[in-house]
């Protein structure tokens, strides 16, 4: 009879790695199984390859920024044990006293002094090692079944085997970044044994805005409007509001705002943004702009417009959505036109959504294990004793700022723990 490892974690992302350390940190005997080439998942990837390892502040503020499961603070609700088993101050530790200190920038993200992602998993990897955790890459994981002592685990790949396991979980990550590898063995493997799968969509997506609405701002790509208003509109009636940098790109629109947003984004909804963010309420605006237009007669009125912050190119295609010639000079603008452009500019300009980008674009996934399914005190499934989760693969999903490696990092700690416990009969 083969070996019995203690602990066998499938998918090494960040969640897997931390369930390898985490457990071998309680003395138990851990595998880690990971289908490609190199282990990391989308760690060094992460952060545009800078690695946004995770969000400064409190516990309970930090929690606010998760959505998933049912009702609106279920996802907090779920990760606030995980949150707190290995908190972002933990991993800010873990990180500085293994020789990767890691900096806080003025809006609460968290990256590696270094700026490099793989750093972050040189870390985790070099950890690994030390404790004795094997990682045995491209072993593909297609096969989990439960046994009396246990689990059987079959790889498919290079190494054709199976392996055996007391307790295992599955960190196999989400659908985002398909060409990372990404794909949706881990909620085949938990489906098969009896967990329901919430509905996967893309969440921190670019969306796509009606090709013939957003003609007049194609040449707005790449240009950001900071720290503005993004309200979802769906049937006239208000869904959302959320704070942030917007971005144009050539077929719509994204930023930190719009991906946060884009997890609620469905095809005919409307995206609003307001485009001069300094300009706080109608009236005052007009009363400016009447003021600009007087002042400024023979001035074109993007010009007006690029005086008050808009850039050039955002203006002209304003001008141009509202129907009026870019050249108009101020003082031939009509009152009717006058007030629609200031709507556009202090109420937010209306974006009819055509819909979101794909898997290929998005950073994260909605939807996945349900979690009423799993314990949130030790993440062991509800339905198969023994079996654990982590990382993405369950149905949590973060806004942008470092809170899903954050909550992939906890979860991943907690998991390996439990699972180690209860391996070693210690639970
Ligand atoms: C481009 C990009 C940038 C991002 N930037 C940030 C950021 O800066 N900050 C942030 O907080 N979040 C960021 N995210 C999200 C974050 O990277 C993920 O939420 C996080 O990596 C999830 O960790 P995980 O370990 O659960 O999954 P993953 O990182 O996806 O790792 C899962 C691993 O499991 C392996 N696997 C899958 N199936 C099997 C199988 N059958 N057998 C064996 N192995 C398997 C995969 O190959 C992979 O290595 C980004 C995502 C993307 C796509």
């Amino acid at each position: 009879m083969g070996k019995v490892w203690d602990v066998v974690v499938v998918g090494a992302g960040p969640a897997g790695l931390c369930a390898g350390i985490s457990a071998a940190q309680e003395g138990a005997r851990a595998l880690v199984l990971e289908k490609n080439k190199d282990p990391g998942g989308k760690l060094p990837f992460s952060g545009g390859g800078r690695g946004n390892l995770t969000h400064a502040g409190e516990i309970q503020e930090l929690c606010r920024h998760y959505h998933g499961g049912d009702g609106p603070s279920a996802a907090c609700r779920f990760l606030r044990p995980a949150l707190y088993a290995f908190s972002n101050a933990d991993l800010m530790n873990f990180f500085a006293r293994r020789g990767l200190p890691l900096v806080v920038e003025p809006d609460g993200r968290v990256f590696p002094r270094t700026n490099r992602a793989k750093d972050a998993l040189h870390v985790l990897l070099g950890e690994a090692e030390k404790l004795g955790v094997q990682i045995h890459a491209e072993a593909r994981v297609v096969h989990l079944d439960k046994t009396p002592s246990g689990f059987s685990v079959r790889e498919a790949g290079r190494r054709k085997s199976t392996v055996k396991g007391l307790c295992v979980v599955i960190a196999t990550g989400g659908l985002a970044h398909p060409q990372l590898g990404a794909a949706d063995d881990g909620y085949r493997l938990a489906e098969r044994l009896g967990h329901s799968i919430v509905p996967c969509r893309p969440a921190l997506v670019p969306v796509i805005v009606n090709a013939s609405a957003f003609a007049p701002f194609r040449d707005c790509a790449g240009v950001t409007i900071k720290d503005t208003s993004v309200i979802l509109e769906r049937s006239g009636m208000v869904l959302w509001k959320k704070r942030g940098d917007v971005l144009f790109t050539h077929r719509g629109l994204s930023g930190p705002a719009v991906l946060d947003i884009s997890r609620e984004v469905e095809p005919g909804d409307v995206l609003r943004i307001v485009l001069v963010p300094g300009l706080k309420e109608l009236v005052s605006a007009e009363k400016r702009i009447l003021r600009e237009i007087s002042l400024k007669a023979r001035r074109t009125i993007p010009n007006i417009l690029h005086d008050l912050g808009v850039s050039r190119s955002l203006a002209r295609a304003l001008v141009k959505a509202q129907g009026i010639d870019p050249e108009t000079l101020a003082a031939n603008l009509t009152r009717e036109s006058r007030r629609s452009l200031l709507e556009s500019l202090v109420l937010g300009h209306p974006f009819p959504v055509e819909s979101v980008a794909g898997w290929e674009e998005a950073m994260v996934t909605r939807g996945g294990v349900a979690l009423s399914q799993v314990n949130p005190k030790t993440m062991e499934s509800r339905v198969v004793q023994g079996l654990f989760f982590a990382g993405e693969v369950l149905d949590v999903d973060g806004e942008s700022g470092g809170y899903n490696l954050q909550a992939a990092f906890s979860t991943g700690f907690l998991a390996g723990r439990s699972a180690a416990l209860k391996a070693l009969g210690l639970a």
